[in-house]
């Protein structure tokens, strides 16, 4: 996609030339020429980004779609308040978002690997489930064969019957962990 931007409406727009000089327009032609853009710029279009009710990762401007689809990286971002995903450029300009929204941040991590597990995490709805699975299973998330589902309640897809490995439990479910961890441990002790 070579073009600064595209119509998304059916009715008649301004001209793309009466866009030149917002930042958006002007961002997406300096990164389209190859060209930085500066930092501040990439915080004001994250914000953009992740405010309009829209796009994810484009900016709509007077019916004009400007996307910045192929610069931009989700970041999985924890916060007190649970998981939030945000499209940025980099973690600076994805720190800025959440912080400017009010949000501590816990952790932030890059796409890459983690974060398409992050996705299928969601996708799957992991929640505890009883169990008794003694062999060898294959994580659902990662592919990883393991045995941590030995326990009276372990953590499963909805509609799945592999059980999540503990690595995974530990990174995308922490809470529920702890959760089944306790009432595996409760079970333990009233034996
Ligand atoms: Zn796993």
């Amino acid at each position: 996609m070579r073009e600064i931007a595209t119509k998304f409406v059916d009715w008649e727009v301004p001209p793309i030339e009466s866009l030149k000089n917002t930042v958006a327009y002007r961002a997406k032609k300096d990164l389209l020429d190859g060209k930085k853009i500066h930092r501040k710029t990439k915080k004001d279009l994250v914000f953009a980004l992740n405010t309009n009710s829209r796009f994810k990762d484009a900016i709509p401007l007077s019916g004009w779609k400007i996307s910045f689809a192929a610069w931009l990286k989700d970041f999985f971002v924890r916060t007190p308040y649970g998981m939030e995903i945000v499209k940025a450029f980099d973690k600076p300009s994805a720190k800025y978002f959440i912080t400017s929204q009010g949000f501590k941040i816990t952790s932030i991590t890059e796409e890459d690997g983690d974060g398409i597990s992050q996705k299928k995490y969601r996708e799957l709805q992991v929640v505890p489930k009883a169990n008794g699975i003694i062999s060898d299973e294959t994580c659902p998330l990662c592919g990883g064969q393991h045995r941590e589902a030995k326990v009276p309640v372990w953590l499963f897809p909805k509609k799945s019957k592999r059980p999540l490995c503990r690595a995974c439990a530990e990174k995308y479910a922490p809470e529920m962990l702890q959760f089944v961890s306790g009432y595996n441990a409760l079970l333990k002790e009233k034996s």
